[in-house]
């Protein structure tokens, strides 16, 4: 999304609002035509034209602009405080094109803790077939990025908090000590969403999702999404999403639409039943660590306390049984789906040493054969603690 869309009209300067009045209306005035409250789902893949190359309103093919996808990308632009808004086919097809901002010979420094997939695709894609080269930082540390920085590198890659380990970096600082060496930060904002994180007011470049996770919300689409407030990288990703094509369908946009619209009291209950399952799996006798930013004795409880309004849905956890009990605890519970994929009202249990993070295994993002992640969804508290206990009781 880039300009002004002149269908947009009839939600005039958005920023004026709420997050929750901006996440029903930003980029959705009422239909024209019938006054409908709802953005209707465009499916026409071209448009007419006034004369060669002058479309009536603005759009001539789907894959360059779509109507549905226009009002969803200025709704996500809105509410990461961006002046552009790019929706992709998945989390990876957004960063995909992000990561086409680093030529040959150029490095990427990441976080040591990511998506199995982000690594994937940074290592063998853009690394192993496209001469990209990377290494992993540990981001806890901003000064440590200095000390691996080097001429050919462009940009630092982060997630905060980190899938799955629940590690948060602070991104002021890392925004502060790249800038000064020239890079780009990029952060992925998948696991705490606007509402709860703007990475763009802290001084980040760019903010990635897998709007497939929080954003859609119902574990019913597969989406990306790209916020920026950089005229050039805007004009670069207007030009990816038409030359490359990796575009989400009009219905694709319209369910990610539909989600936002409660993105805010989804968030609020996950955020208090992750609260409550936490307090129990602390006092467990077959968990060794609960890893989540809300609890105190977290090493980055003070700067997600500071950088984010809340801690989030997602909670990972250690047993003392090791690999077997990880494995007895997740084929246990009934109310926990074992499943991946995360951020919908759901809630989904899995071992990310064999399912999410496979592909990390063997390099400097392992994670530990003793983890256990959790996605808490929006049921009912009662259940999901008594779930959890239940299958922690056959943890032995
Ligand atoms: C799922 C996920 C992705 C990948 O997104 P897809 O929509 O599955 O392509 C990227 N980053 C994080 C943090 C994720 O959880």
């Amino acid at each position: 999304m880039m300009g002004g869309d002149p269908l947009l009209s009839g939600f005039e300067d958005p920023e004026e609002y709420g997050f929750e009045t901006r996440a029903i209306r930003a980029g959705q005035p009422h239909d024209q035509r019938t006054g409908g409250v709802v953005t209707p789902i465009a499916m026409s893949t071209t448009f007419a034209q006034e004369a060669p190359g002058s479309p009536k309103h603005g759009y001539e093919y789907s894959r360059t602009g779509n109507p549905t996808r226009h009002a969803y990308e200025a709704c996500v632009a809105s509410l990461e405080r961006a002046k552009y808004g790019f929706a992709f086919a998945s989390g990876l097809a957004a960063e995909d094109a992000l990561l086409r901002q680093l030529t040959p010979g150029s490095q990427i420094l990441i976080g040591n803790d990511a998506y199995g997939g982000t690594f994937r695709l940074i290592d063998q894609i853009h690394g192993k077939k496209s001469g990209v080269g990377n290494a992993a930082v540990d981001l806890t540390d901003p000064g440590q990025i200095r000390e691996v920085w080097n001429p050919d590198c462009r940009m630092v890659w982060l997630e905060t908090p980190t899938n799955p380990m629940l590690s948060v970096f602070d991104i002021q600082a890392i925004s502060e000590v790249v800038h000064e060496l020239g890079g780009l930060v990029i952060v992925d904002n998948t696991f705490a969403t606007p509402y709860l994180q703007q990475p763009l007011i802290l001084g980040a470049d760019a903010v990635v999702h897998s709007a497939t996770k929080y954003i859609g919300g119902h574990s019913d689409v597969v989406g990306g999404f790209i916020a920026t407030n950089h005229d050039t990288l805007a004009e670069d990703l207007v030009f990816l999403q038409n030359a490359v094509g990796a575009i989400p369908s009009p219905f694709d946009c319209y369910l990610a639409l539909r989600g936002l619209k409660t993105l805010a009291v989804r968030m609020d209950r996950h955020c208090e039943n992750a609260k409550s399952i936490v307090s129990v799996l602390r006092e467990h006798v077959s968990v060794s660590e609960v890893l989540y930013p809300g609890l105190e004795e977290h090493p980055g409880h003070e700067i997600a306390a500071r950088q984010m309004s809340d801690f989030g849905g997602m909670v990972s956890f250690r047993l003392t049984g090791g690999q077997a009990a990880a494995e007895r605890v997740v084929t246990s519970t009934k109310v926990f789906t074992l499943a991946e994929s995360l951020g919908a009202v759901e809630s989904l249990i899995e071992h990310p040493g064999v399912m999410t993070h496979l592909s990390v295994a063997g390099s400097a993002l392992e994670v530990p054969d003793d983890l256990v992640r959790i996605s808490v969804g929006i049921e009912s508290t009662d259940d999901l603690v008594e779930d959890l206990v239940q299958a922690l009781d056959q943890a032995g």
